[in-house]
């Protein structure tokens, strides 16, 4: 990769997920336009009942012998169009996941976490947003949208999927890599929600403004999301170190460290080891890149800045990475 072009952000998307909740959303996506029509695909399946009431749940659905026969839709004004897409695309995930089965009237609230006290119900609930992620934001249509342009251009291009900018960022955790975090006024309360992908560091968004290798806003149904990336594209190449890691690793210690015990030594040397074993051990890895860009990101802050400029340094990484992706198949 030439330095003058930066990556498109095709790069920074994980692999496709193949849960069977992916496969169930893909199914009913497939041939589609976007915005999915999500209404119709809702209306072709059951009775549809637009309806005011007082209370606050977005929609309820009626169950007739374990069969979802009616959904009744609150109401709402012009400027919750999108929400009131999410709570179609919810409803849909109760009606076409053949899992979900009717335990009465069931009450659905489309957006933003609630705090359900069944269990089963909590589940069946937290399955259906995600589906509605994944049927408005469809993996496919965002990997195509994600090729050829820049980070930026991929996020601002995003509002065209017509979904709330929660479901939009939420959806964003789940098809990026990690090293991703988020924040935005998703409940109208007083403070940021921040969401980040899986395997990234858990910091504070003034810390993720500081250690980011890039940045930006975006805006989806007026309302404007941050987003830090806090993962630097690199490309593995193998090191032509010979020797170990751990011997690599050991020879730096004593090179940074000459007046240090040996058993102070050791304790550095023990959580390097485990530090770096456990950023390769979490997270979804399908290249040795997707590797190599881990491990950097969770040594940035873990690492002495004297250890992390000796010039074996990068050999160290190299041949750990180069072991767990033998190990993973990757190479
Ligand atoms: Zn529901």
């Amino acid at each position: 990769m030439s330095l003058s072009s930066p990556p498109e952000a095709a790069e920074w998307l994980a692999p496709p997920p193949d849960e069977p909740i992916d496969r169930i959303a893909d199914r009913l996506f497939e041939g589609g336009s976007i915005p999915v029509d999500v209404e119709r695909l809702v209306r072709d399946r059951i009775d549809v009942d637009v309806v005011d009431w007082p209370f606050g749940v977005d929609a309820l659905l009626i169950w007739h012998n374990g069969v979802p026969s009616r959904v009744l839709i609150r109401n709402r004004p012009v400027n919750y169009a999108r929400r009131v897409r999410m709570t179609f695309a919810h409803e849909l995930a109760h009606i076409v996941i053949p899992w979900h089965v009717g335990y009465g009237p069931e009450s659905c609230t489309s957006d933003v976490s609630d705090s359900l006290e069944d269990n089963y119900v909590r589940t069946q609930e937290n399955e259906a947003r995600n589906f509605a992620g994944r049927l408005l934001l469809p993996y496919s249509e965002l990997a195509r949208a994600a090729s050829g342009v820049s980070l930026q251009a991929f996020l601002d291009n995003l509002d065209r999927f017509e979904a709330s900018a929660w479901a939009t960022t939420l959806r964003l955790t789940q098809i990026l890599r990690s090293g991703f975090i988020f924040g935005g006024n998703f409940t109208d309360s007083s403070q940021l929600d921040v969401l980040r992908t899986p395997g990234t560091r858990s910091v504070s968004l003034g810390e993720a403004q500081r250690s980011a290798v890039d940045e930006g806003t975006f805006t989806v149904g007026g309302r404007d999301v941050q987003w830090f990336q806090l993962t630097d594209a690199e490309v593995f190449a193998p090191s032509q170190d010979p020797r170990k890691p751990s011997e690599i690793i050991k020879s730096i210690l004593f090179d940074v460290y000459p007046a240090k015990t040996t058993e102070e030594r050791d304790g550095i040397f023990y959580s390097t080891q485990g530090m770096l074993g456990a950023a390769l051990s979490q997270g979804v890895f399908d290249t040795p890149d997707a590797l190599l860009r881990q491990a950097r990101h969770r040594l940035k802050t873990g690492v002495e800045r004297e250890i992390r400029s000796h010039v074996d340094w990068d050999a160290y990484v190299l041949k750990t990475v180069e072991n767990r992706a033998r190990k993973l198949g990757l190479l």
